[in-house]
């Protein structure tokens, strides 16, 4: 459930993380303020309009809650040494963005836990503090903001991706079975189960008369569940293939051709050399340049005599010569940071040992 930060505001810091909220969390601020009214006014008949307010301030605490909530999940993360990015806040809860280049299930599991834990304590506190009240606006606004907690808190601890209980549970079966991606995918099961589990709940509670309200809103956590359980399961898939993007295996052999070849002469080359990469290189053999593939082809036969290596390469950079040790994550960034068709790939002392294409990386990364 991630928010562009494109689209949200940003709030401020909390211990140095930048807090956004999403704009869609005012909307829902409306909209429970009013649909919250009716049942204030129940309670509270004597207030007048002045049940609006109340019901503004229980939307204000409910918020409040959960920020703390996500607050508790981004100080723990901290606490444990994982950089945390932000915090967004958007119209069914929040999103703690939190680095995890070294992740353990057990510091997984605890970062999770730490959000429902504060949400029940806070619950809890706010029920004693209820007690002694009696009567009026603070002992409902008390009485209502433990409930809402204990909702939040019980909610999030379901085991199933994305919700808090969900990373819980692929946290537990990743440390019994040692394996990340098995993890995921039980979680991210769960999370679709629990989905259309929860499009059923206002038929099941209403014995098949539902009212729309609760049809609406079990469709919309549905949807969200749905698609959050999803994305994890993608993710999961594509983290699962990231060992298999190293250049030592996907690089292309290719052949070393001086730049002012014509282009039918190197192509001629290639093929005899039984390779389809053309790395340029100067007089004294050092590589500056990788043929672009693409531009070579789209070089009509009868103009390929015309027009040199040169001409269809490109010219050596920095962010194109990619290192045999640099693998999964890493290669992906790099090649975020300097968008390619070819890279050329270069071993530990620097010698070339092949062109990789980046339809090659992205082949890898979709392979069933
Ligand atoms: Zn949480």
């Amino acid at each position: 459930m991630t928010f562009g930060s494109g689209r949200s505001l940003r709030l401020g810091r909390v211990a140095g993380i930048p807090v956004h909220v999403s704009p869609t969390w005012f909307l829902v601020a409306a909209v429970i303020t009013i649909g919250f009214e009716p049942f204030v006014s129940r309670y509270l008949d004597d207030l007048g309009n002045g049940t609006y307010a109340v019901s503004f301030a229980f939307a204000v605490l409910l918020y409040g809650s959960v920020f703390l909530h996500e607050v508790s999940h981004a100080l723990t993360a901290l606490g444990l040494g994982l950089p945390v990015r932000g915090i967004t806040l958007h119209f069914l809860g929040g999103y703690t963005e939190i680095e995890r280049d070294s992740p353990t299930p057990g510091r997984d599991l605890v970062v999770s836990a730490a959000g429902p834990l504060l949400s029940l304590v806070l619950g809890a506190g706010a029920y004693v503090a209820s007690r002694p009240v009696h009567g009026d606006v603070t002992e409902f606004l008390l009485f209502e903001l433990a409930a809402a907690n204990l909702v939040v808190g019980v909610f999030n601890l379901l085991p199933a991706l994305p919700l808090d209980g969900g990373h819980m549970l692929r946290a537990v079966v990743w440390r019994v079975t040692g394996d990340e991606n098995r993890g995921t995918v039980v979680a991210g099961r769960a999370g679709q189960v629990l989905a259309v589990l929860v499009l059923v709940v206002p038929f099941a509670a209403s014995g098949g008369t539902p009212d729309v309200v609760g049809v609406v809103w079990a469709a919309l956590v549905a949807m969200l569940l749905w698609s959050g359980a999803t994305q994890a399961l993608t993710v999961g898939r594509m983290r699962a293939r990231l060992p298999a993007l190293d250049p030592r295996r996907l690089a292309r052999p290719a052949a070393p051709v001086a730049p002012d070849v014509p282009l039918s002469e190197a192509l001629k080359t290639a093929r005899g050399a039984g390779v389809t990469s053309l790395v340029v290189v100067d007089s004294a053999g050092r590589p500056t340049g990788v043929l672009n593939e693409a531009a070579a082809a789209a070089v009509p036969q009868e103009r390929r005599p015309w027009v040199t290596v040169g001409q269809s390469s490109r010219t050596l950079t920095e962010g194109l010569v990619v290192g045999l040790g640099v693998t999964g994550d890493e290669l992906l960034r790099v090649m975020r940071e300097t968008p390619a068709s070819e890279y050329l790939v270069v071993d530990e002392h620097g010698r070339v040992y092949g062109v990789l294409a980046s339809s090659d990386v992205d082949a890898a990364l979709a392979a069933r």
